[in-house]
């Protein structure tokens, strides 16, 4: 099992009929069949992913494109959008991001806590629920895995829609609310926030309580490590293993200081 590119362990089906094939030396171009239409990978073929690359799309939008060989036999049959693959690709981990030498504390991998540069992380790059990148601490990416998992095996889809943030993106998220700008939603200070130190998580658990996802966190998530640790806001959860077998141990998901 590859913890920093799980596609490669991995078989996806091709559940788009319209799964087109694109140009090696430009993704964002399709291949033409002459004489018309657009060559593309049948629906129901069964493909691994040989290699991932993104791909700007618009402002901060990133499409994340596999290069797709059949399955059975090997042939490789071309470039495509990972949106064409059953399971659209969503937690599947594309790549180790280290620290580059040389980073300052403000730096991509940097992490924070409580208003101090603590260290700097080895990252990993996962696909998120809008099927874009987020990245997560290595030390992470085994236990989120495992939570996935064991929810996949419960028919339960788990997705992360915010991981790591580094200090400008903190400090991004907190400018906007702080000015009160559409879209933007309460973010702690920079330098402050979990998500700044590697342990946070905002998973898709829209409406909270009754969603099939949030009902089975709370039951199961203790037992990986992952706690709820913000009031009002049950997507936030945390690695944190001895907050959670605490929790777990008086029969909660969440911590002492979580009023609802
Ligand atoms: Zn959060």
């Amino acid at each position: 099992m590859s913890l920093e590119q799980s596609f490669r362990d991995r078989t996806f089906v091709v559940d788009d009929p319209d799964a087109r094939i694109r140009s090696d030396d430009d993704l964002m171009a399709f291949v033409a069949i002459p004489g018309g239409g657009f060559k593309k990978i049948a629906k129901g073929t069964s493909v691994r992913v040989l290699d991932v690359r993104l791909e700007e799309a618009g402002s901060k939008k990133r499409i994340v494109f596999g290069r797709a060989a059949a399955a059975d036999g090997g042939d490789v049959l071309g470039w495509t959008s990972t949106r064409n693959l059953a399971g659209s690709f969503m937690n599947e981990t594309i790549g180790l991001v280290p620290p580059e030498p040389g980073a300052t504390r403000f730096g991509p991998n940097a992490a924070w806590d409580n208003g101090a540069f603590l260290e700097q992380l080895d990252l990993v790059a996962i696909v998120d629920s809008n099927l874009e990148i987020e990245r997560l601490a290595m030390k992470t990416i085994a236990p989120f895995a495992a939570l996935v998992a064991a929810a996949k095996d419960d028919g339960v889809r788990i997705t992360l829609n915010s991981g790591f943030r580094s200090y400008p993106e903190q400090k991004l998220l907190h400018d906007g609310f702080v000015r009160g700008l559409p879209g933007f939603n309460t973010a702690a200070k920079p330098g402050f926030s979990k998500h700044q130190n590697g342990i946070a998580f905002d998973l898709s658990v829209a409406g909270g309580d009754g969603n099939p996802t949030y009902e089975w966190l709370k039951r199961h998530a203790t037992s990986f490590g992952f706690v709820r640790t913000v009031s009002k806001e049950p997507w936030h959860w945390e690695f944190d293993e001895a907050k959670a077998q605490a929790a777990r141990a008086g029969g909660a998901f969440r911590t002492p200081n979580v009023r609802d």
